[in-house]
């Protein structure tokens, strides 16, 4: 096992084989390896920096029904809210002051957000902020609309493929959603020349070695700027309420692949990583991550973006959320930087 993280470590090319034994591999010595020289590699391309993302999650809303979300449209106890233009800016605002260079407003698909809406707040959050970046992740859109938020001043954008094993993906996704589309979808964005985030769920409903297999080989077609993975995590309002989440070790495994296959890309320590474990953020960071991404949101709406269950960082003011993770990092041994964080290439 050693050898194959030595071989990945060199940039050689690695057989599925050999990726699936390192996936699957409880090898403690060869776990310790692949963190070092995750670590190593991240170091190499980025230092001790850790950028941050300020995350404003900016509807609850979603006309999608994907079976593991707990704001699926199904889900009829999920509390909805969207925010207004003002409330945004005003996160931004906030964020500008706490030193986040990079905002990022996610949400559910919601037919609220028109091209006109979306395309008039990002050219506002643009004049206002000239030196941040401005990040979407508002699920599938037409060519269309992506090209007239590029051209508002968007630039870069995050759509996690969730699964590239089409039969995993049918598997977690009504009848109408389509790995194709997606897939099209995350192509159509580097077309456009945005900075493309891309990503699954460790640990997903059905989830094997090989989807895993599907995910890391559909990434290295894509060569995405960023790469968001984080555990699955259950939530009681959808059908995989009693179905084990992902765990700590898979993930950790996973972040280490991923570092040492591209060696530049921007890597998340996630929400989720730090709800399955009190340091899993930590713990991530150690082994090739180099971006966290704390919440801009008002707290009112905080629980109401409910994703998976026990979700962290749901109760603080932005302020806290930020202190709190500086504390984390410095204590990992990295550094927060206020800047906008573009990947190295
Ligand atoms: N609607 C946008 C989209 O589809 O990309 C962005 C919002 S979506 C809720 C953000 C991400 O949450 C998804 O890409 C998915 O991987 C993650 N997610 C949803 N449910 C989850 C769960 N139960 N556990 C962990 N992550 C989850």
């Amino acid at each position: 096992m050693i050898g194959i993280v030595e071989k990945l470590y060199r940039g050689e090319f690695l057989s599925d084989d050999e990726l699936r034994a390192l996936i699957e591999t409880d090898d403690k010595d060869a776990a310790e390896l692949l963190r070092q020289r995750a670590d190593e590699v991240r170091q190499k391309h980025y230092g001790k920096k850790v950028f941050l993302r300020g995350l404003i999650e900016v509807s609850s809303y979603c006309k999608n029904d994907c079976r593991y979300c707990g704001i699926r449209r199904s889900n009829k106890e999920a509390e909805r809210y969207r925010l207004s233009r003002e409330e945004i800016m005003s996160c931004c605002e906030n964020g500008y002051e706490l030193g986040f260079r990079t905002f990022v407003m996610q949400g559910g698909e919601d037919s609220f957000f028109t091209d006109d809406f979306l395309c008039s707040v990002v050219s506002e959050i643009r004049e206002k902020y000239p030196d941040c970046a401005i990040t979407l992740s508002l699920g599938e859109r037409s060519y269309e609309s992506y090209k007239r938020l590029k051209e508002a001043g968007a630039d870069r954008y995050l759509l996690r493929h969730e699964a590239a094993d089409p039969k995993l993906y049918e598997k977690l996704h009504p009848a109408e959603m389509s790995l194709r589309n997606r897939k099209d979808c995350l192509f159509h964005l580097k077309e456009l020349g945005y900075q493309v985030g891309s990503g699954f769920m460790v640990g997903a409903p059905y989830q094997t070695t090989d989807s895993l297999l599907y995910d890391i080989r559909f990434l290295q077609s894509l060569q995405p700027q960023m790469i968001g993975i984080g555990p699955f995590v259950p939530h009681h309002n959808t059908e995989f309420a009693d179905t084990e989440g992902g765990t700590l070790q898979l993930t950790l495994r996973l972040l280490g692949i991923l570092r040492l296959l591209f060696p530049k890309v921007l890597l998340p320590a996630t929400t989720a990583l730090g709800t399955i474990a009190p340091n899993g953020r930590e713990l991530g960071l150690m082994t090739g991550c180099n971006v966290v991404m704390p919440n801009l949101s008002p707290v009112k709406v905080r629980k109401k973006y409910d994703l998976y269950d026990n979700k962290i960082c749901t109760g603080e003011e932005a302020a806290e959320c930020r202190g709190c993770l500086e504390r984390r990092i410095t204590s990992a041994g990295y550094e927060i930087v206020s800047e906008r964080g573009d990947c190295c290439r």
